[in-house]
C-alpha cells in the first residue's frame, strides 16, 4: 500500500512538477518546497495540499484509480477546494473502527442522554404525580380524620348519653326490685344456661318513657287525698299483700274456698295486682302474648291463672282461661289443679305468675293431663321464687317434660318452655315436689 501510495504521491509529484514545469513562471525555490509539501504529507498520510486545482483533481483521480482497482489501499476525502485527505488503509479500517466505535459511544452516549432525558421527564411526571396523590392523600387523610373525629365525638356523645340512661334505668330496676322481693336474690349457677344480662337500652327507654307518661297523666288526674281516701289505700295496699301471702301460702283448694266466700276479696287482689304491674318495667304477660301470636293459629290454648283473661282477648287462638274467680265473662271459675279440660285436648297450657299454692305439683300434673303428646307448657316466674333454676327445671322434666326454650335475660321474670314427652297418669306418687319460694311484697 505504501508502494502504491507513493507512486501516486509521485504521481502527484510528478504532475506537479510539470505542471509548474509547463508554466515556467514560478521560481525554484518555490517548486521545492511544494515538492517538500507532498513529499511530506504522502509519507505521513496526512493532509495534501495542492498548489492549485488541477493537481488536487489529478491525484484525487489516482488514488480512485488505485481504489477502483480493488486494491483498496487508500482513502481519500476531499476537504477542500486544495486540501485532499489521503488515509492508509490500515489507517482508514482504524478511523473506521474506530469511528464506528466512536459513533457507537456517540450513539451510546446520546441513547443515554436520550433515556435519562425520559427518565427525567417520566420522573417529572411521576414526581409530579406523586405529589399530586400525597397532596390528595394528605386531603382524604385530614378530611378523614376531620370526619372521624367528628364521628368519634358523636359516638363519645351517644355512649355517654347511652351510659347515663342503662344508669338511670338500672338504678330504677333495682328500685323496683328490692320493692318487689323481700327475699335476698341469689345468684343463678346453671352453668348450661347462657345468661344474657344485657339489658335492651332502647326497651327500656321506651318503657320508661311510658312509665314517665303515665305518671304524669296520674298527678294530673289525681285530686289532693283526704285522710280517710289515704287511709283507705293504705287498707287496700296491706289487703292485697294479705291475700297474696294466703295464696301463696295455702293449698290451692283452700283459697278457692276463701274466695269463692268473699269474692269482693278476689277483686281487691286483683286491683292491687294491676298497681303491681304498673311498678315493672315488663308485664311478662306481654311476652307470653308475642310467642303464642307466632304459634300455629289452629292451636288451642288452656290459661291457667287467668286474672281478667287478656291473653284470651289478644291473640286468635282458641283460649281456656281459668282462675278461682271469674272476672268477665271469657273466665271458668276453678282451681286449676282440676279443671274440667279433657285429657290431651290443649296444645299450650301457661302458667303467668300464677304457679301459687303449696300444691305445685297438683298444677303441673294437671298440665299435663290436659296437654296433647308434643304440647306446650309456657311458665313465667319473678326470678326471685327460684332457688336454682336447674333445680326447677329437672323437677319439671321429671313430670313428663323435656325443656324446649328458656329466657333468663330479663332482670325481673323468667322464662321457660317445656314440651310434653309423655303422659304421667299413674305415676304421681313417685315424683319429685315442686317448690318455688312465696312471692312477697313490701310495704310501700
Ligand atoms: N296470669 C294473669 C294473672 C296473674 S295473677 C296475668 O298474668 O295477668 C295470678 C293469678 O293466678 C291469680 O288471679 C290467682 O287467682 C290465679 N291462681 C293461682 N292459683 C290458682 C289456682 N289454683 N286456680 C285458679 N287460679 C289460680
Amino acid at each position: 500500500m505504501a508502494k502504491k501510495l507513493k507512486k501516486s504521491a509521485t504521481n502527484a509529484k510528478n504532475t506537479g512538477k510539470n505542471v509548474s514545469a509547463k508554466n515556467n513562471r514560478q521560481t525554484r525555490k518555490q517548486t521545492e518546497d511544494d515538492k517538500n509539501k507532498h513529499k511530506s504529507a504522502i509519507i505521513k498520510d496526512h493532509n495534501l495540499k495542492f498548489k492549485n486545482k488541477s493537481t488536487k483533481n489529478k491525484l484525487t483521480k489516482t488514488v480512485k484509480q488505485i481504489h477502483k482497482n480493488g486494491e483498496k489501499r487508500a482513502f481519500i476525502n476531499i476537504l477542500n477546494s486544495d486540501t485532499v485527505n489521503v488515509v492508509n488503509v490500515k489507517n482508514k479500517d482504524k478511523g473506521k473502527i474506530s469511528r464506528q466505535v466512536q459513533n457507537k459511544k456517540n450513539q451510546q452516549i446520546n441513547d443515554k442522554k436520550l433515556i435519562q432525558q425520559k427518565q427525567n421527564k417520566k420522573n417529572k411526571i411521576s414526581d409530579q404525580s406523586k405529589n399530586k396523590l400525597n397532596n390528595d392523600k394528605e386531603l382524604a387523610k385530614k378530611a378523614k380524620s376531620k370526619s372521624t373525629g367528628l364521628e368519634t365525638k358523636q359516638k363519645q356523645k351517644l355512649n355517654e348519653k347511652t351510659k347515663k340512661l342503662s344508669k338511670v334505668l338500672k338504678k330504677q330496676i333495682r328500685q323496683k326490685e328490692s320493692k318487689f322481693s323481700t327475699v335476698p336474690k341469689k345468684k343463678n349457677n346453671d352453668s348450661q344456661v347462657i345468661i344474657n344480662r344485657n339489658l335492651d337500652i332502647k326497651h327500656l327507654e321506651k318503657l320508661l318513657a311510658n312509665k314517665q307518661k303515665e305518671q304524669k297523666m296520674k298527678e294530673i288526674n289525681m285530686k289532693p287525698q283526704s285522710l280517710r281516701q289515704r287511709m283507705m289505700t293504705k287498707l287496700k295496699a296491706s289487703r292485697f299483700r294479705y291475700l297474696n301471702e294466703t295464696l301463696y301460702n295455702n293449698e290451692s283448694s283452700e283459697s278457692k274456698k276463701y274466695f269463692k266466700s268473699d269474692p269482693d276479696a278476689f277483686k281487691a287482689y286483683h286491683e292491687g295486682y294491676k298497681q303491681q304491674v304498673d311498678q315493672w318495667p315488663v308485664n311478662p304477660l306481654d311476652i307470653v302474648i308475642a310467642s303464642i301470636k307466632k304459634m300455629p293459629k289452629e292451636y288451642i290454648v288452656a290459661d291457667f291463672g287467668c286474672g281478667e283473661a287478656r291473653l284470651a282477648t289478644v291473640v286468635p287462638h282458641k283460649v281456656h282461661s281459668f282462675d278461682f274467680v271469674s272476672l268477665n265473662e271469657n273466665v271458668t271459675a276453678c282451681d286449676v289443679a282440676h279443671t274440667n279440660l279433657l285429657a290431651s285436648s290443649v296444645n299450650v297450657v301457661v302458667f303467668c305468675l300464677s304457679l301459687m299454692g303449696t300444691n305445685l305439683k297438683d298444677y303441673i300434673v294437671e298440665a299435663n293431663r290436659v296437654l296433647k303428646k308434643g304440647g306446650i307448657l309456657k311458665i313465667a316466674e319473678v326470678e326471685s321464687r327460684f332457688e336454682q333454676v336447674k333445680d326447677f327445671i329437672e323437677a319439671i322434666n321429671s313430670y313428663g317434660f323435656k325443656i324446649i326454650w328458656k329466657d333468663l335475660s330479663h332482670n325481673l321474670f323468667y322464662f321457660l318452655d317445656f314440651e310434653k314427652e309423655k303422659d304421667i297418669r299413674g305415676r304421681r306418687n313417685n315424683l319429685p315436689p315442686i317448690t318455688l319460694k312465696p312471692c312477697l311484697y313490701k310495704k310501700r
